[in-house]
């Protein structure tokens, strides 16, 4: 029997324990690479973890699932004395999206929000991709998909419906 030895205590620092905790709602996807996760420091004194962590959306309920997720990852790494700071600002925006995120999303049948223009620059209307043709010819069929930070939309070339992480 051979332990995996990203399970084993003491072998993954707690950065790598937070980072490897998946988004609730969009399974595919890790905290990490959503931008969600700001920080994972450790006290040199204690070894006390802290990780910073900042909501997609205000009182999005699966931050309480992630909470709690960070601190179980931690606890497997060994990491049993850890607290999980939520902090508003900067506020979180899909920019912080990874590059390996946005892939993982298209390839999940979620369309990547696009990028949000800097303060001062009139947006554009730009229009949303159908992940699974391509297709920019898109409409939204509801605000709400199926959590409260996706839209549904759907495609009218190929007629499939998606989610589209809403942009900030
Ligand atoms: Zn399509």
């Amino acid at each position: 029997m051979s332990a995996s030895p990203a399970i084993e205590a003491g072998t993954v620092s707690a950065r790598e324990a937070a980072a490897s905790v998946v988004d609730p709602e969009i399974r595919v996807i890790t905290i990490d690479e959503l931008g969600i996760l700001r920080a994972v420091e450790e006290d040199s004194t204690t070894g006390r973890i802290t990780v910073t962590i900042t909501p997609t959306y205000t009182g999005c309920p699966a931050m309480d699932v992630i909470r709690a997720d960070i601190r179980r990852a931690l606890a497997v790494a060994g990491h049993l004395d850890a607290e999980v700071r939520t902090v508003y600002s900067p506020p979180w925006s899909t920019d912080w999206i990874s590059e390996g995120g946005r892939a993982k999303l298209a390839a999940a049948g979620i369309a990547p929000p696009a990028a949000v223009p800097a303060a001062g620059v009139v947006p554009l209307t730009l229009a949303v991709r159908c992940p699974q043709c391509g297709s920019p010819e898109t409409e939204q069929v509801s605000r709400f998909g199926s959590t409260a930070c996706k839209a549904l939309w759907r495609c009218r070339s190929c007629s499939e419906p998606f989610d589209h992480l809403k942009a900030l």
